[in-house]
């Protein structure tokens, strides 16, 4: 095989073969072979063969540390490893394996310095095997739930793959997606600009150029000079907690981030910065209280049975077999919950005073081989505790013996407040659930919530806090915290008013002619007005808050999107106006996007049975019987001999599971979906990251 010795050496050190491995490129290949075709045992034998005829070439060992990695033998590739960095210490690709070898015995955090090792001595072309390590380090930390060091890692490892490659890509949008982090974590965190004419410029501005490259640990060190020699700086402080957080070190993150919200810089950026260092800070934690599982040998089955579903405070409830799915013994054959009150016959008047809420889950387990039958009440231990647990142990006197106690988790006392689990007759309407879930929340955000004494405060309640004007900066930042959640967009007046309870200022109005749209932090979106925004700029914030999977700021611009006819032709336009609707509160509000959707196909001389089918589905969910029966009529006349309805229509139909009669409504095919019960926390959103498996590069 005739080889050109100029192209790059198959080995992946990004060297031209003719100085690198000329010698062995026809093993280099038939190794690359055996592990494309999956035989990496056969693979590690050939290098091990190839390496007692060329002992210690770093590129044969750089694959037999692959392999042995492929085949999860760690101590091999640690001995592998130790012995290249040996041969070769000044070889990026060594190092970049030492990062591999730790994410591969999840060690995120201790791989970040092999890796800065490694990208500090990369030259010209980049070894595959440093971008390799690039992105297991950012999957590895985002296990870790290190949320700011993955997502830089990810977003290096995106820069150099480019668009061919878009794993990296396809983690950060799921990572947005996922997880319940608050919008601020979901953004682009960007460095601040070098001072102009300040004595500090040139080295900021290298030390940016070397952040720019991944090259945190360098750029870090310049960083740490900078801030001791000009302690003035606020941007200095900023920037050289972004790199640490970067490098994964969040101590120093934090710690950077609150001095910087100390420092005379604007309102926004102080209140912004401190509200990122207050989630992050792993010295900051809340108390704590216990969920327990309260374990009950059953005496008399059937007693217990009968008296189970004779009181009106125990619901039966059907075991979620997935919530199960992990479990290797029986799992339970019933479930019921223990309600506050008795559930009432009709759910159709139920009120916030009315209806149950849950005080804890029961499950029955049968009889195994080694025990006895049991049951099992999980409840959190709050000032309700001794109570439900007397009422519950009086009602079932006799039938169950006494129970053992164990702690199966925790919940602080924050999430506590901001929490709330009801339980609702079968026949309670959807909008009456919504509504209820909405005076629920401002309850939450506008009376529990200010009472709670939280850590980020210094354990004062924000009420307490809102009398000290030495935590003023904290408080905001606590509130924008709770407003910037998951979906907490959905309460915008319960945060106005909050904020006046606290004596706290409003945001701002921006002006929307005056901002740059590639960085203007998406938690200030809501304060612009989106329809003064221009068409370019409207699509960039729109592209960067689908990304971020922001669902305030996506309401907000799809909002804007799907009234411009600018945005007819705008290929994400479908996507936009499905989005929006997805995100309205009632469907009345999903019909309007609906119906300027159809205008849409009008101008464009489409068919808009598209839309029709969508709101179509949309009444069946929500049971609303008298728009399906318009829709179906519509469809029917207009639609109907137009290719693919009538398969579509089938298969909306056969998903649902309806058998539509010729002249009736179909029912609402399954119970009404549920309602978030809660507002989001910082805590709530911790550790989901970590559990979530996802991708790692191969
Ligand atoms: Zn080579
Ligand atoms: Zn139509």
């Amino acid at each position: 095989m005739s080889v050109d010795p100029y192209s790059l050496c198959p080995c992946g050190s990004g060297k031209k073969l003719k100085f690198c491995c000329s010698d062995l490129v026809a093993d280099i290949e038939k190794i690359h072979r055996m592990v494309e075709g999956d035989q990496p045992r056969a693979a590690l034998q050939h290098v091990e063969q190839t390496l007692k005829k060329r002992p210690g070439r770093p590129s044969l060992l750089d694959l037999k540390a692959m392999l042995e990695l492929i085949l999860h033998k760690l101590e091999d590739a640690e001995q592998t490893v130790a012995e290249l960095l040996e041969k070769d210490p000044k070889n990026p690709a060594a190092h970049a394996q030492q990062a591999i070898l730790k994410c591969a015995q999840g060690d995120g955090r201790a791989a970040v310095e092999p890796l800065q090792h490694a990208l500090t001595m990369v030259s010209e072309n980049m070894p595959r095997r440093v971008l390799e390590a690039i992105g297991a380090v950012g999957h590895t930390l985002l296990m870790e739930g290190n949320v700011i060091a993955a997502r830089a890692h990810l977003w290096l490892y995106q820069g150099i793959a480019g668009k061919g490659d878009t794993r990296a890509l396809e983690l950060l949008v799921r990572l947005n997606q996922v997880t319940g982090l608050p919008l601020m974590l979901r953004d682009h965190l960007y460095m601040h600009e070098a001072p102009a004419g300040h004595p500090a410029e040139q080295q900021h501005s290298y030390a940016q150029a070397l952040a720019a490259h991944g090259q945190w640990g360098p750029a870090s060190a310049v960083f740490d000079k900078l801030c001791h020699e000009y302690p003035d700086l606020a941007s200095l402080e900023y920037n050289r907690a972004l790199v640490h957080g970067w490098l994964g070190d969040l101590e120093t993150f934090a710690a950077g981030l609150h001095e910087f919200a100390r420092r005379d810089v604007p309102l926004d950026d102080a209140v912004e910065a401190e509200s990122i260092a207050q989630v992050l800070d792993p010295g900051i934690e809340d108390p704590t209280l216990d969920i327990l599982r309260l374990i009950y040998p059953v005496l008399d089955e059937e007693e217990m049975f009968a008296r189970l579903s004779l009181d009106q405070r125990f619901a039966s409830q059907p075991v979620d077999t997935e919530e199960f799915a992990d479990m290797e013994a029986p799992k339970p054959r019933a479930g019921f919950l223990l309600l506050d009150r008795p559930l009432p016959e009709s759910g159709v008047d139920i009120t916030r005073d009315t209806a149950p809420r849950i005080l804890g889950v029961m499950y029955y387990f049968g009889r195994q081989t080694n025990r006895s039958e049991r049951l099992e009440l999980v409840i959190d231990r709050n000032e309700q505790y001794d109570e439900s647990r007397g009422s519950f142990e009086q009602k079932l006197q006799g039938v169950v013996g006494i129970a053992e106690e164990e702690v199966v988790d925790q919940v602080s006392s924050a999430d506590q407040a901001l929490r709330w689990r009801w339980h609702f007759p079968r026949d309670t309407p959807i909008e009456r659930r919504r509504a209820l879930s909405r005076e629920e929340g401002r309850v939450a955000i506008l009376q529990r919530w200010p009472d709670t004494p939280l850590a980020v405060l210094g354990g004062k309640t924000p009420r307490q806090a809102a009398s000290d004007p030495a935590m003023r900066i904290a408080l905001m930042a606590a509130v924008a915290t709770l407003e910037q959640g998951a979906s907490n967009h959905r309460f915008p007046d319960a945060f106005r008013s909050l904020r006046d309870s606290l004596v706290l200022p409003q945001p701002e109005p921006i002006d929307a002619a005056s901002i740059d749209p590639t960085r203007l932090p998406l938690t200030r979106l809501s304060r612009l007005d989106a329809s003064r925004l221009s068409d370019e700029d409207l699509k960039e914030l729109y592209q960067r808050a689908a990304m971020a999977g922001a669902s305030g700021p996506i309401k907000q611009l799809a909002e804007e999107i799907v009234k411009r006819p600018a945005f007819d032709d705008f290929h994400g336009i479908e996507q936009a106006t499905q989005r929006l609707a997805m995100l309205q509160e009632d469907t009345a509000s999903a019909s309007r996007v609906y119906e300027l959707a159809r205008e849409r196909c009008e101008r464009r001389g489409e068919s808009n049975v598209e839309w029709d089918l969508c709101e179509l589905e949309l009444s069946l969910i929500e049971g609303q019987p008298e728009s399906v029966q318009q829709l179906l009529r519509h469809i029917e006349q207009e639609h109907i001999h137009e290719q693919g309805v009538s398969e579509q229509l089938y298969s909306l139909f056969y998903q649902l599971g309806i058998v539509p009669g010729a002249d009736e409504a179909p029912e609402a095919p399954s119970p009404p979906p549920t309602e978030p019960s809660g507002i989001w926390t910082p805590e709530s959103a911790q550790g989901e990251s970590g559990k979530q498996k996802l991708w790692l590069p191969s």
